[in-house]
């Protein structure tokens, strides 16, 4: 998609919103509008303007990246925002959500007072929401590392060796490889830390008997990936393996059903509804997936509570989960990209059961 199509939704959200211009901050948003990288930007849209501020410690990043109608310098953030928007003439103005109280107060205090200010939050979500095939293809790059990444550190999930050492080559992989960064802290959880959902890696050693969790991903160009898998070390007992082929089943009917038109609270109750049906209904305690793109959680999420319904060039996850205290846990995430007809899976690890100490 070109920055010209991609600006073409901007400005229909404006007329949607019926507004004259949007203010958007969310590094996230910049990027995909105008290919700024940096931290510190905002972009004003207007239906026939793109304008870029941001200040001097940008300036030569910006002259690289920016594909703007015109970029400019301030010194004081909101001065240069209210002297835009002054120079702009707009009256009806919306900002995202996520922008800080005192900064939007700093906007108006500079700004005319018969301005309306509206405050975005879920319009915004479907800007990004459907993915072009130059985002696809980032997305699957950034899968296919993973790939790779664990394939590279697989040898030393062995007993005895900490979760925190595997956590950090398995980043140091991510990176030999060219990723700009991992996703978010990577998760390595084994034994009875199993059954924390997020169990960010510990000093534990892996001993054998248990399962062990990695949830993990990386960034490439902006775009990220996101995916879980659970291995077992060595023989475990028949409760975890119980657990591991339960989770595995939710995971693969719930992958099997994403289609475009079937709604995602669909999704979410189908994998649901195995895990309740094999007695583990209480030990499932989040949603069923979210979105990913620039932001490695977004929209759309799949949860009980979902109101979307999937449409061709969504990605999300499908990471069905089971955590038992006491007892251990297993999550399985792929990522998922909604076809014209049916679905593609972009994340390509194997999830069938497998003993790492054997193969
Ligand atoms: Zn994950
Ligand atoms: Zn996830």
């Amino acid at each position: 998609m070109t920055v010209s199509q991609r600006r073409q939704k901007a400005v229909n959200l404006l007329s949607d919103l019926e507004l004259d211009v949007l203010i958007l901050c969310n590094a996230e948003n910049v990027r995909y509008l105008c290919g700024f990288s940096g931290s510190s930007g905002v972009l004003l849209v207007t239906p026939d303007q793109l304008v870029f501020l941001t200040d001097s410690r940008y300036t030569t990043q910006s002259n690289e990246e920016v594909s703007a109608d015109c970029v400019i310098e301030y010194k004081i953030q909101a001065d240069g925002v209210a002297d835009q928007l002054l120079s702009l003439g707009v009256s009806r103005i919306g900002f995202e959500s996520d922008l800080a109280f005192g900064v939007v107060k700093g906007f108006q205090a500079k700004g005319d007072p018969n301005w309306l200010w509206l405050h975005l939050k879920d319009e915004l979500h479907t800007l990004r929401l459907y993915k072009t095939a130059d985002e696809i293809s980032l997305l699957a790059s950034a899968a296919d590392m993973n790939v790779a990444g664990l394939s590279e550190i697989e040898e030393m999930i062995r007993p005895g060796v900490r979760e925190n050492e595997i956590a950090l080559e398995l980043e140091f992989a991510l990176r030999k490889l060219g990723a700009e960064e991992k996703a978010f802290d990577i998760i390595v959880a084994s034994g009875l830390r199993g059954a924390l959902p997020h169990g960010i890696a510990s000093d534990k050693l892996l001993a054998e008997g248990e399962l062990v969790t990695i949830d993990f991903g990386c960034r490439l160009a902006g775009y990220h990936s996101d995916e879980t898998v659970t291995l077992a070390i060595g023989e475990i007992n028949n409760e975890l393996r119980k657990i591991f082929d339960t989770v595995l089943a939710a995971h693969d009917q719930a992958l099997a059903a994403v289609a475009p038109g079937i709604a995602l609270i669909e999704l979410d109750r189908i994998a649901r509804d195995h895990i309740k049906s094999c007695g583990y209904g209480d030990y499932f305690g989040h949603g069923l997936g979210h979105g990913v793109g620039m932001e490695v959680h977004e929209a759309p999420t799949l949860s009980p509570r979902s109101k979307a319904v999937a449409e061709e060039g969504m990605v999300f996850t499908i990471e069905p989960g089971i955590y038992v205290p006491g007892v251990g846990g297993v999550r399985i995430e792929d990522m998922v990209l909604v076809t014209a007809d049916s679905q593609k899976t972009l994340t390509k690890i194997p999830k069938m059961f497998r003993n790492i100490l054997l193969n």
